[in-house]
């Protein structure tokens, strides 16, 4: 309950969608319940949305007409994954995701990453607390702008653009929203990804915006590093780095790296930030659709619990987050962990065990 004794109440659109999608995000929804009921302070109303390649294959378009209004009336979204085998790929991506991440202004994508206690990053000399990163990223523009066009189809001198584009009003709102992040963490430390060096135009603006945006962040301290350098420092320094900011495209390969490094991408979040809040967020693992384990119930559903959880803090619920993630590392650290992270549990004895714990924490909780 709130100080003034009203029950928070939160609207949450769901939308497993394809592969490993629905399974996760069903075993965050059972979470989520099971926490809010525990909670008492807030109520959660789950709205189902069965968009997915199912869809596009039966009706020939992901998202239904209207769909989008419907969508906006919801206070967050929690997406799974888009992707099937027989959709090619920059069709159900262009179809689900970025149509909704784009009208919606969901401007900063941000991906944090750590070691859970308990589990083990492939990097010999990387333990808990020695990785703990936040990357945000470009997620309106850049290389994903879908610019560009192909002539000549078919021909031996087809040709085909991908156009890059660079604006100063969303480098500009990136990079305040990056500084100011990392103005939040405790090393208030950003390290800003670049390739200014091949890239002389879009990445030079890039670089020079961050340049004056700095200036009004004097307590951050910042640096900046070519994006194919900066593979070798995640790697080699993972301690000297704490927020990041990067381009759409770079940063969407280095999130990838950095879930490998902590130990999987199934326990790696993803926040799609409209920081205006004109319209919903959403949030999603950064994971894809997973086809080889899709329904063998050995997907690792903590990418999704750590997605829920920072959609939990996003809504106002820091609080009752902390507990999930809690939680979820309580249960990591015991071991019960799915075969991706080396063990031998399944989505659902990981989901059973962290609605568990979270018992535990709210029975200690209420005996203090
Ligand atoms: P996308 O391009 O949509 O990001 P992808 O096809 O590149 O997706 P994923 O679907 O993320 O890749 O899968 C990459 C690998 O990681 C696969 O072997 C998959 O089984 C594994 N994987 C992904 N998510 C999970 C998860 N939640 N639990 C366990 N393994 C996972």
């Amino acid at each position: 309950m709130s100080p003034s004794g009203v029950l928070h109440s939160h609207s949450i659109a769901t939308m497993g969608a394809d592969g490993i999608g629905p399974e996760v995000v069903d075993a965050s929804v059972r979470v989520l319940q099971t926490l809010a009921q525990l909670d008492g302070s807030f109520h959660l109303d789950f709205h189902n949305f069965d968009w997915s390649s199912r869809t596009y294959k039966k009706t020939g378009s992901y998202i239904p007409q209207g769909g989008l209004d419907e969508l906006r009336k919801h206070d967050a979204i929690l997406f799974g994954a888009v992707g099937a085998p027989d959709v090619p790929d920059h069709i159900s991506l262009w179809g689900l995701r970025l149509a909704i991440c784009q009208p919606f202004q969901q401007y900063a994508n941000v991906r944090p990453t750590k070691i859970f206690r308990g589990t083990k990053s492939p990097l010999r000399q990387a333990n808990h607390g020695d990785l703990d990163w936040l990357i945000v990223r470009e997620n309106s523009e850049g290389e994903y702008a879908g610019q560009g066009g192909r002539s000549h189809r078919g021909q031996p001198w087809e040709t085909a653009t991908e156009v890059a584009i660079f604006s100063r009003h969303a480098v500009d709102r990136i990079m305040r929203f990056a500084f100011q992040s990392a103005r939040t963490r405790p090393r208030k430390l950003l390290t800003v990804v670049t390739k200014s060096n091949a890239q002389r135009n879009g990445m030079v603006l890039w670089d020079e915006v961050a340049a004056e945006v700095a200036k009004d962040f004097p307590d951050v301290k910042w640096d900046k590093m070519l994006v194919d350098a900066m593979t070798c420092r995640m790697v080699l320094n993972p301690k000297s780095l704490d927020t990041i900011v990067a381009t759409n495209l770079h940063a969407d390969i280095l999130s990838d790296l950095a879930a490998a490094l902590a130990g999987s991408i199934g326990i790696a979040p993803t926040s799609n930030l409209d920081p205006t809040r004109q319209f919903p967020s959403m949030f999603e693992p950064i994971h894809g659709s997973a086809f080889d384990i899709t329904g063998k119930g050995v997907a690792n559903p903590v990418a999704t619990f750590w997605t829920a959880a920072e959609m939990l803090t996003w809504l106002g619920e820091e609080r009752a987050a902390k507990k999930m993630m809690d939680a979820v590392e309580a249960v990591t650290e015991r071991g019960i962990t799915t075969p991706d992270l080396g063990g031998s549990a399944g989505t659902k004895e990981v989901t059973d065990a962290v609605c568990e714990e979270l018992e535990k924490i709210y029975r200690q909780h209420s005996r203090k």
